[in-house]
């Protein structure tokens, strides 16, 4: 119920659209159960002897009840005229009727589109800002394929079920309940009759229901972890070419969608009978109402006239539609209650990684940056670094050495505080990251990873990501710095090249050289490296370092270092080794001591 509530809070910023909504189904209500009446006069007094009339005409409520004295009034008006005059008079009424429900109705489904397509734009957007807020924590510990479909899929289910709600709520409950009052008041004995037959067709039409919940439940599922398969086999198409794993990948997949199958074909199954069956349970009530009401007309017992039998008979069959809505309305919102839990929970996971609404906005690096007993785990993970303690000072090159897994990574992305440390603190020109506006933060750094994401997109727009209004002759002018000037010269559409997804059309060199371009057009005084391992062909590796080379100029960078050149430029070399910093110095003085680092350069540098 809760959760109901705060899923209808999207709703206040339409509520203009609400109530005019609201509005035109009270009126598609009156206008429905009118163009209904009409019938009533139209076999009475056009078609049968005006003397059956039950009443003199005159509109009084003191007299006799209320269905008497309205159909008295509409005999006695009707019956003023001639026969064709009023059979005109009626025609007319229900053409300008049946236009008015109609127009209602065609306004009420482009309301609803308007309604809904807002509201689904609105938690798609609050859901996609939010994730932005998040901290890397977050990221690492989700599937993305879930995350895709709750924006897509689960978002959809709660909108609609708003929609059926509030379609449902307006129309149908109004339209049962004024119904069911003048069923009674036309005839209350067969009316209480049908009541006390119905509960018995209810439980079962309810049993179907819940195993249809069941089964929509189980299909959401399945939908999620198919968009999950699908976003890992694509992503991963490289990696599954190399191992030949398209066999398992494609079993894998098609074992998935035939479960979706099995499942959607349960569901339409269990969905196709309770259709049916509801509406024959509603001809069997009508059978009965035909068989006590036609028998009392017949023996003349009964306190209707032939033309309000046929009207009651009427407004019995109409409200089955409604009832229908409201049972399917009644589970569809409970689909969206599930839905809104899952989305909720994500929007609940408050930011980490937080600006403090004093944060400091920081323009430029002047000095240093200091780790002070800085430790650090993930969630779940032991200690991955361990009351680290370095000084960058501006202009140095810092070169980080260390096995694999002994926190490199971690160590470099506390910088752009990706991370917050668990202990200790670190300092840029004496201010604690933490209380520094992140935006501005990370303003001042380039970051070039191993993972060169390149958007779908084309190459300058690629090398300016991040820049609004960059300048061609700047893009260009980075390119030629960063190497990558050539290359793109000979592209296709040159610089206005689109890259695919991950820029899988480049080779891994070139999308390097358009990952330091970017960083180069951005100019910050502060590079973050992480140099790739992968090695490249020679006059690739040679484009690569050199355009490294030139981007380092003049700025503090910190490198995760694998290439010799990096090491022994570097003014300070940090050796790590399972979280720990064992080793700090120049390239000369490690080398000439006994340590991890010898052994390392040994391994891995010596050969390069
Ligand atoms: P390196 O860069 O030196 O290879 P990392 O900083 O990537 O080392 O990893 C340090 C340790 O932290 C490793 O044990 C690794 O398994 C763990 N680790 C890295 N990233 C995560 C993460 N997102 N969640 C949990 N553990 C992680």
């Amino acid at each position: 119920m809760k959760t109901y509530l705060r899923i209808l809070k999207y709703l206040l910023p339409y509520r203009r659209i609400v109530l005019i909504l609201i509005f035109s189904m009270l009126l598609y209500v009156v206008l429905n159960i009118f163009s209904i009446a009409l019938i009533v006069p139209l076999v009475d007094v056009i078609f049968t002897d005006i003397s059956a009339a039950p009443s003199t005409g005159e509109f009084d409520l003191k007299k006799g009840n209320l269905k008497d004295q309205l159909m008295g009034w509409l005999y006695h008006t009707l019956s003023k005229y001639p026969k064709q005059d009023a059979l005109l008079y009626v025609c007319l009424f229900i053409a300008v009727g049946f236009l008015l429900k109609n127009l209602t109705s065609y306004w009420q489904m482009y309301l609803n589109a308007a309604l809904e397509q807002g509201m689904l734009r609105d938690l798609r957007n609050q859901i996609h800002r939010h994730l932005h807020q998040l901290s890397l924590h977050f990221f690492m510990a989700r599937k993305k394929g879930h995350l895709i479909s709750l924006m897509m899929n689960d978002v959809r289910l709660i909108t609609e079920s708003v929609m059926a709600l509030l379609g449902m709520f307006f129309r149908d409950p109004p339209t049962v309940i004024v119904s069911t009052i003048i069923l009674f008041v036309f005839n209350w004995k067969l009316t209480l009759t049908i009541l006390l037959i119905t509960p018995a067709m209810g439980f079962i039409i309810g049993k179907i229901a819940d195993k249809l919940k069941k089964y929509s439940t189980r299909f959401q599922e399945k939908m999620s972890e198919i968009t999950s398969l699908v976003d890992e086999s694509i992503s991963g198409v490289r990696v599954i070419k190399a191992f030949k794993m398209e066999k398992h990948e494609i079993e894998k997949f098609e074992n998935q969608t035939n479960k979706l199958y099995k499942i959607f074909v349960k569901l339409l199954r269990i969905r196709s009978i309770s259709s049916p069956l509801s509406e024959y349970f509603g001809i069997l009530i009508a059978v009965v109402v035909l068989w006590f009401g036609g028998m009392g007309i017949i023996n003349k017992t009964s306190p209707m006239s032939a033309g309000q039998f046929i009207f009651y008979l009427t407004i019995l069959v109409s409200m089955l539609q409604p009832i229908k809505m409201i049972t399917q309305v009644f589970n569809t919102v409970k689909e969206g209650i599930a839905a809104g839990e899952r989305v909720f929970a994500i929007l609940d996971i408050k930011p980490r990684v937080l600006d403090t609404p004093d944060a400091i906005e920081i323009k430029d690096f002047s000095n240093s940056i200091v780790f002070e007993n800085v430790s650090f785990k993930y969630d779940t993970t032991d200690l991955v670094l361990k009351n680290i303690n370095l000084k960058i000072n501006k202009g140095e090159i810092v070169a980080i050495v260390g096995p694999s897994g002994s926190g490199k990574s971690t160590l470099v992305d506390l910088v752009p505080r990706f991370y917050d440390p668990v202990e200790g603190s670190i300092k840029i020109d004496n201010i604690d990251l933490r209380k520094v506006k992140q935006e501005s933060l990370r303003d001042l750094m380039g970051i070039v990873t191993q993972e060169t994401i390149l958007f779908n997109d084309t190459v300058a727009a690629n090398i300016g990501f991040g820049m609004v209004n960059a300048q061609m002759e700047k893009i260009i002018e980075a390119a030629k710095i960063a190497n990558a000037h050539n290359f793109i010269e000979n592209l296709e559409h040159g610089y206005f090249t689109i890259i695919g997804d991950r820029g899988v059309k480049l080779s891994g060199g070139e999308r390097q050289r358009i990952a330091i371009a970017r960083a180069v057009l951005k100019n910050p005084p502060i590079l973050i490296l992480d140099e790739a391992t992968s090695a490249l062909d020679p006059e690739s590796e040679m484009l690569v370092q050199e355009a490294l080379e030139r981007l380092m100029q003049k700025r503090t960078s910190i490198v995760i270092a694998h290439r010799f050149s990096t090491i022994q430029n570097a003014n300070k070399i940090v050796v790590m080794e399972k979280g720990e910093i064992v080793q700090i110095g120049t390239f000369n003085t490690l080398l000439s001591q006994e340590g991890l680092f010898k052994r390392l350069y040994e391994l891995q540098f010596r050969m390069l």
